[in-house]
Order: C-alpha cells, then sequence, then structure tokens
C-alpha cells in the first residue's frame, strides 16, 4: 500500500496526549529551562502520534515484512517470544544500580548465557559487555594485546587480516594500535596459505580470521592456519558473525580459536542496530580468561547455597560499556537459545546451509558464481555477465525492491566484482525462497530484453534512487516542517550516483 508522506507540522498549541492527574503531593516547580512553555515540544495528540511513527515504520523494509537476503548480515525472522519475555516486569523494570541482592534472577540468566554461549563455540569464558560485532572486535583484539604484553613479548605489532574480511576487522586492528597485514585468498576462496606462511613471524600479534568466511566458505585449511600462526607465537581471533552455519556442527574452540565475538543481533535472533541495540559477547579459550573485561558474573557456591556476584577478572583489559551490556538483548538470546535446546540450534545451522545451496543450485546457471564449491550460510554471485550488457549490481538490487525483496549484500566481499553476497537464513520457507528465485530470474530476464526497465529501477517505490554518497557526506538528521502547499507528495527521483 503507498503510503502518502505528511511532512507538514502536525503541532497544534494546546493539543496533548496525555493529561497527567493533580498531584496529591506538594508540587515543585520545575526550573524554567525544563517548562513546556520555554521547550520547543511539539504539541501533538495520542493519534497525532501514532500515526507518525506507524507511518515512518511503513517507509522501510523490515524482516516481518518480506525476505530480507543481507549477506553476513543474518537477517533472520526474531521470534516474538523473545520481546515477551525481554518485557517481563522482573527484568525490563531493574535498574544497573540496584544491589545484586535484589538482581539475583538477571544474574543467573547472564551466567548461564554466557555458559551457553562458551559450550557452543568451545570457550572457556565469556563476556557479555560488548554492544556489537565491531565492539566484540575490539574487545577481542586488546585481549590479544594485553596477552602479550602480560608476558613483556611487545615486539608484536602487526595484525594478519584475510582480504575477504568484514571492515571491521582492519578497523578494529588499527583502533587496537596493531598495524594491518592484508593476506589474499586463493583460487578456492581460503586464505592462502603460503601467504601466511610468507607473513607470520617474531612481529606477528595475531591472524583475525572468519570462519565461514564472509564468501560463504568454510576455510579447508583452518587447523593448518592456525598452526602456522600458534607457531610463529600470535593469537587467532575469529569473527564469529558467521556463527549462523555451524551451530551445534563445529566449535571454533576446537580448531584452535584463541579469542572470538558472537553477534546475538544475527546469529541469536536479538534485533539489529536501529532496532536494536546490538550485542556482540566475546569468548576465550582456558587461559585467557583472566584478561576478560570486568566486571564478570560468577556463580558462588557455598554451604549448599548459591548466589551470583560481579568479579573483576585479574589482568582485565577493563571496562568496553557502561554497567553490563544491553542485557535486554541478553534476555532475548538467552530465550531463543532454550526455546531451540541443543538439537534446535543444530537445525538451525542446518536450515540454513540447505536454503543457501538450494538458492544457489536455482540461480547458478544465470548468474557467475563467484567460487563453485558447496557454499555454507551464504553465498556470492557476481554481476559480470550482466555488466558486460550495461546493467550492474547496484541496478539489479533497485530493481529488487519493486518485488518488495530487500536486497543481498552489493560489492561485498571486495575481492568479487558486482558482488551480491545472497543469505537466506533458516527462517524463509521454500515458498519465500522461490519467490526470491523468480524475482532474481526475472531480473535476469530483463537484463536481456529489457535493461532500462532494471537501469530505470525502482519503480514501485515512494522514493526512487537516493544520493547516497550525499547522505554519506553532507548528513542531515534535522526534519523540517514544510507548509501543507510545499508539501509534494510522491517527491521526483533524483539521478542516480552509482560508485565505480
Ligand atoms: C556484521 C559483521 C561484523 C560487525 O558486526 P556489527 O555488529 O555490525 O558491528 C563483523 N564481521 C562480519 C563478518 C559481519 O558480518
Amino acid at each position: 500500500m503507498a503510503v502518502e508522506p505528511l511532512i507538514h507540522e502536525l503541532s497544534k498549541s494546546e493539543r496533548r496526549a496525555v493529561r497527567v492527574p493533580a498531584p496529591d503531593v506538594p508540587a515543585t516547580p520545575l526550573p524554567p529551562e525544563l517548562c513546556r512553555e520555554t521547550l520547543d515540544w511539539p504539541e501533538v495528540s495520542e493519534i497525532d502520534v501514532i500515526r507518525h511513527y506507524t507511518r515512518l515504520s511503513q517507509k522501510n523494509h523490515a524482516i516481518d515484512i518480506n525476505m530480507y537476503p543481507l549477506g553476513s548480515c543474518t537477517m533472520k525472522y526474531n521470534p516474538k517470544v523473545n520481546e515477551a519475555v525481554a518485557r517481563y516486569p522482573g527484568f525490563a523494570g531493574l535498574h544497573p544500580y540496584q544491589d545484586p541482592s535484589t538482581t539475583q534472577g538477571v544474574l543467573e540468566l547472564m551466567h548461564e548465557l554466557q555458559e551457553m554461549l562458551a559450550e557452543i563455540a568451545g570457550f572457556k569464558a565469556v563476556t557479555l559487555q560488548p554492544a556489537a560485532g565491531a565492539h566484540g572486535e575490539l574487545t577481542g583484539v586488546l585481549i590479544i594485546r594485553a596477552y602479550h604484553e602480560s608476558r613483556g613479548d611487545t615486539a608484536r605489532t602487526k595484525i594478519l587480516v584475510p582480504d575477504s574480511a568484514h571492515g571491521t576487522n582492519p578497523a578494529t586492528a588499527v583502533m587496537a594500535g596493531f598495524d594491518v597485514v592484508t593476506i589474499p585468498s586463493d583460487a578456492r576462496g581460503n586464505v592462502d596459505l603460503e601467504k601466511i606462511r610468507a607473513a607470520v613471524g617474531p612481529d606477528t600479534a595475531g591472524l583475525m580470521i572468519t570462519n565461514p568466511n564472509t564468501l560463504g566458505l568454510f576455510d579447508e585449511h583452518i587447523v593448518e592456519v592456525v598452526r602456522l600462526v600458534h607457531e610463529a607465537g600470535g593469537l587467532v581471533y575469529n569473527d564469529g558473525a558467521n556463527f549462523n552455519a555451524i551451530l551445534g556442527i563445529a566449535r571454533p574452540g576446537d580448531f584452535g580459536i584463541d579469542v572470538m565475538h558472537f553477534n546475538l543481533h544475527k546469529t541469536f535472533s536479538t534485533p539489529h542496530g536501529g532496532g536494536g541495540p546490538g550485542s556482540g559477547p566475546v569468548g576465550v579459550r582456558d587461559g585467557l580468561e583472566t584478561f576478560l573485561p570486568a566486571p564478570m558474573v560468577r556463580k558462588v557456591e557455598e554451604d549448599g547455597d548459591v548466589r551470583y556476584e560481579w568479579h573483576d577478572p585479574v589482568d582485565s583489559v577493563g571496562r568496553l560499556h557502561t554497567f553490563h551490556g544491553n542485557v535486554g538483548m541478553h534476555v532475548r538470546a538467552y530465550t531463543y537459545i532454550r526455546m531451540h535446546g541443543a538439537a534446535g540450534l543444530r537445525l538451525v545451522s542446518e536450515d540454513a546451509v540447505l536454503n543457501a545451496n538450494y538458492v544457489l543450485a536455482r540461480l547458478r546457471d544465470r548468474f557467475e558464481v563467484a567460487y563453485d564449491r558447496t557454499c555454507m550460510h551464504e553465498f556470492v554471485l557476481s554481476g559480470s555477465r550482466q555488466k558486460a550488457k550495461g546493467v550492474r549490481t547496484l541496478d539489479m538490487a533497485k530493481r529488487l525492491l519493486d518485488f518488495g525483496i530487500h536486497p543481498p549484500t552489493t560489492y561485498f566481499p571486495l575481492i568479487v566484482p558486482e558482488s551480491m553476497l545472497i543469505e537466506p537464513t533458516e527462517t524463509e520457507s521454500k515458498e519465500s525462497l522461490d519467490y526470491f528465485i523468480t524475482a532474481m530470474l526475472q531480473v535476469a530476464d530483463e537484463v536481456d530484453e529489457s535493461p532500462e526497465v532494471v537501469t530505470g529501477a525502482p519503480h514501485k517505490t515512494e522514493f526512487k534512487r537516493l544520493d547516497e554518497v550525499g547522505a554519506n557526506r553532507s548528513l542531515n538528521l534535522r526534519w523540517h516542517p514544510m507548509a501543507p502547499e510545499e508539501a509534494v507528495v510522491g517527491e521526483p527521483a533524483r539521478e542516480a550516483v552509482p560508485a565505480d
């Protein structure tokens, strides 16, 4: 349904959504700068507020509307039971300054979540503090730095990062004070073993690897890669954002990983970013738990009694987040794990991998496949065939919007030209996968028969191509009301500015 943009001022003097009852205690006047008369706040009724936010919500795509195959981001459906549990007053009404004697329930939940994540990935201990994947990476690399420093090993200045890595990996290494050495991938999409062998040495602090990687492939030499880095005295960090393919099947701790972050907002079905906030717990192997951020929840058993308390690990890298991280996300992820159980989590990964391979098999004749292997939870197509006919991946992504589908990740991984990284996730039915496949095949037909339909897309969205570069360079988040006569319904589309 088309939603008419309403962009004029809604505020009307003296209009109210809520009337506060007269106080039954003596009233104290607010300082003048906090009084309504001096604040430039909108004055609106309840229905104005509801319509405003409902209208805004309809301008965006969401997993609750249709498929969202945004590779590497794991935009799976977030079960509503997570939300119901997070809203229990016993969780939602807590204050972080409460004495732990009054918050034993949530501490128990956090402790259990730490233990479950440690078990799932094969680690000794897990911190729940970091608020995102990138934040978990920073936490993990600071732990690697603290580990070397604790041994007086200060010559290790380099972190190796494969060229297929997510951009946050090199950014994290630099933020933590390291130099980045980029390692190329081989012809099968693994990290190039020979290049690792040549790069490691006494200046290697560690390697940040993503396994399965962002090409959707499990590194066939992971054990050897880890051995080479360990032999040189470095530690291995696993970017665990792509954990959705190996739940209950493989454990990074078992293939030698020292430190890893999880993305609760990817694998464990908590909301992402703007709908979030996120959560990026970090797990470490035996021997590194003393470096974890402070404080950690621990379980104390005394005289048949169990209680939970905060403690600071002895070599801690310090605090990475206010209070205890995004606790509401811990409640949601805990609920998700408990609802699935061990067998259910394994099924999540089996279905995610099956769905991705099904879509790949149906699309492989019409698009270039970047690495011709059985994929994990996602796969990469290249739009190079279509580009030769004058249609770019950006155009095809825009065309998918007309089908009500969020486009896949485009132009990442960087090492595949005109790339589309497609991650259907396990929560899509065969029917919705078929709908996506049909849309992709139709776009491929259009590239051959009527390319202008694709290069002129989208045709059905409220706005056409936005100036994405301009939006980035001159970000303007302030809304300015217009007079109703100025408001243009269905603003004309601006020309696209595709980056080349
Ligand atoms: C999403 C992602 C990240 C970063 O996670 P954020 O929560 O967005 O900071 C890092 N690496 C990979 C492979 C990812 O997919």
